[in-house]
């Protein structure tokens, strides 16, 4: 049985070659990403392995099925980039991995705060050239702050343990309110008073609800000089807005590991390219913006139990055609 890769990186072969192991699937692996025009790639196989940017419209699941693939295994928790009706109406069967070591996020989101309050990025250079002064790294405790969580599912938990654990007041927005948050002291309230904390983190999925959830509106909605993290997908933020927001200084920094359009940027190297999207230079310009291209899942960790997950989930469906984690099935 064969699994075509998409958007394959050298990390992923050696972490699913290590665990094909038991398995024995062939595994090939293609860089391009998967859209209509890189789905000729697809050939002999009763799988294929896509990541976040990878693109499953209604004409990729067309030609998916009549190529033959049975299985499409999203190698990440986010589904947003699949039309999952298109999926069913062609009889791909998909599933993902809903919950793979939250903690990498959670933990990645205060490395984003951490960095952005206490600028130990700027203090490494500056050190590095003998400037010892301190002068523009003043931060502020972390320790009696107010921290806005939206979502609080797997990853938004872990980081709403992480910031009590810091002594900061956790405020919560999400559809259902989880009685554990509840019982270490997370207090749920409606969206417009949690965005009004010092910091506001983003753990929601993004779907036709969340799309632009950070807007002018939003926006106006936060304290002025507040800080915004978005670790979960670009498509939450309004890119446009929050630009203004930050020359204005209504928003005070900003720490994303997700961006709008970073299917055309995020995971290549392009130091020797002239980027064409104005709208992350900008955003790169801002002494208080802080980026990573999509790193928050990437942990020892984390990449084990996605390869582990993926493989599994796979072979179920292929052999069987159920799912024994339900959560793991979309379709
Ligand atoms: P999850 O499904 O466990 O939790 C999502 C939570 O959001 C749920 O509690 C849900 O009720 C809530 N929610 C849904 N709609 C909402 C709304 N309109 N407003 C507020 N809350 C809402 O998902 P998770 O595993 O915690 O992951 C969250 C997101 O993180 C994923 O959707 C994915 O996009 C992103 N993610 C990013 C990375 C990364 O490397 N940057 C890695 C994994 C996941």
């Amino acid at each position: 049985m064969k699994i075509i890769f998409f958007s394959a990186q050298a990390y992923d072969k050696t972490f699913f070659n290590r665990y094909n192991d038991t398995l024995g699937f062939e595994l090939d692996f293609q860089e391009a990403q998967l859209s209509e025009q890189t789905v000729g790639l697809v050939n002999n196989a009763e799988a294929i392995c896509v990541f976040v940017n990878d693109q499953i419209n209604a004409a990729v699941c067309k030609q998916l099925s009549e190529k033959g693939v049975k299985v499409i295994a999203l190698r990440c928790a986010g589904f947003n980039n699949v039309d999952l009706e298109a999926a069913k109406a062609n009889g791909l069967r998909i599933c993902r991995v809903p919950a793979y070591s939250p903690e990498a996020v959670a933990e990645h989101a205060l490395a984003l705060i951490l960095t952005l309050n206490r600028k130990t990025h700027k203090a490494y250079n500056r050190v590095r050239e003998q400037n010892f002064s301190l002068n523009g790294l003043l931060g502020f405790n972390l320790h009696g702050k107010t921290v806005g969580v939206i979502g609080t599912g797997n990853i938004g938990k872990s980081f709403c343990r992480i910031m009590k654990g810091l002594g900061c007041r956790v405020l919560a927005f999400d559809v259902i309110a989880n009685k554990d948050m509840e019982s270490i002291g997370v207090e749920y309230h409606p969206l417009a008073e949690v965005l009004a904390a010092d910091i506001i983190s983003l753990h929601c999925p993004l779907n036709n609800q969340t799309k632009h959830l950070i807007n002018p509106e939003t926006i106006g909605m936060m304290k002025k000089g507040a800080m915004l993290i978005n670790t979960s997908r670009g498509g939450l933020v309004d890119t446009k807005a929050i630009t203004e927001a930050l020359k204005s200084g209504q928003v005070g920094y900003l720490g994303i590991d997700v961006y709008e359009q970073e299917e055309h940027l995020f995971f290549r190297d392009l130091s020797g390219v002239i980027i064409q999207d104005d709208e992350i230079q900008r955003l790169m310009s801002f002494p208080n913006v802080l980026i990573t291209a999509h790193q928050a899942f990437f942990t020892e960790e984390a990449l084990s139990q996605i390869a582990t997950n993926t493989l599994n989930s796979t072979y179920e469906l292929l052999k069987s055609n159920k799912l024994s984690n339900q959560a793991a099935l979309l379709v």
